[in-house]
């Protein structure tokens, strides 16, 4: 496979311009709400994202819900005006790319298409984003195996876009007194098969709120590459995920304790 180190031995590494890389040996953070709901949010979000020194922020404009009666986020109008404080500010963005036709809509205002666990094969939509100039996070199939993972990523990669980044994000198991279980064996053997970089996400890997910074950090110590969570200044007001949501002072807490954990590493 071309994503697998027998293909490639030198590690991937992503360059999001303005000397935001997501490399082997690094830690990228991404944090930001579950949803763009609003301008205020996202102008309280960049300050605090700048505040604390993240440099790519998450956010859906395009959200992958169970209900058809949820929140189910500002599309195209909300990207324009998320791009516009965003570019102003030095802050690169992730958010989830949903379907083929999107992607063009989208390709000026994201510096990260994602793909979300429940698209991981939606092989139409990995050929197309095999086929733009543009970074890539995959993330892990709500019950997929780390293969399929895998494979998913040598869709994209296939088709000539090499600026992937893998993402787990926890798996469907018979376990529930958590969302889901973040699958850490994956940061490991991810990292051992292939050259891409590899990002964890706490947020959905456990789903409450309190045990995040935990996991984060236990992220952090078996090898990620990148943590992505989500935060938020009035977490229990949030359109979606606020029981998984921290809170700014949790957020710029956990900050401090990634790059602690990054040093001892
Ligand atoms: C998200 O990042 O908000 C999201 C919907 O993630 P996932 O696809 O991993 O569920
Ligand atoms: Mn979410």
């Amino acid at each position: 496979k071309l994503v697998s180190k027998k293909w490639k031995a030198k590690p991937t590494s992503i360059d999001l311009g303005d000397g935001v890389r997501i490399k082997d040996g690094d830690m990228a953070l991404m944090a930001g709400p579950c949803s763009i709901e609003t301008e205020e949010q996202i102008v309280k979000t960049i300050e605090h994202l700048k505040a604390t020194g993240i440099q790519i922020m998450r956010g859906g404009v395009y959200k992958p819900r169970s209900s058809p009666y949820a929140f189910r986020g500002l599309g195209i109008d909300g990207l324009k005006l998320w791009y516009q404080h965003a570019k102003a500010a030095g802050i690169k963005i992730v958010t989830e790319v949903m379907q083929v036709s999107q992607i063009e809509e989208m390709y000026d205002y994201v510096d990260i298409y994602q793909v979300g666990a429940r698209n991981t094969q939606n092989f139409n939509l990995l050929d197309e984003l095999g086929r733009v100039d543009k970074a890539v996070m995959i993330k892990r199939g709500i019950s997929g195996t780390i293969e399929e993972l895998l494979q998913s990523a040598e869709y994209v990669f296939s088709g000539g876009n090499e600026k992937l980044i893998l993402c787990e994000r926890g798996i469907r198991t018979y376990e529930k007194a958590s969302r889901n279980t973040l699958d850490l064996n994956a940061v490991p053997i991810l990292k051992h098969k292939s050259h891409l970089p590899v990002v964890v996400d706490p947020s959905h890997g456990i789903g409450i709120r309190q045990f995040v910074p935990q996991m984060a950090l236990a992220g952090v110590m078996c090898g990620a590459d990148g943590i992505i969570f989500e935060t938020h200044e009035t977490p229990d007001l949030a359109y979606s995920d606020g029981q998984q949501t921290l809170d700014f002072d949790q957020s710029t807490k956990l900050v401090k304790q990634i790059k602690d954990a990054f040093e001892l590493r």
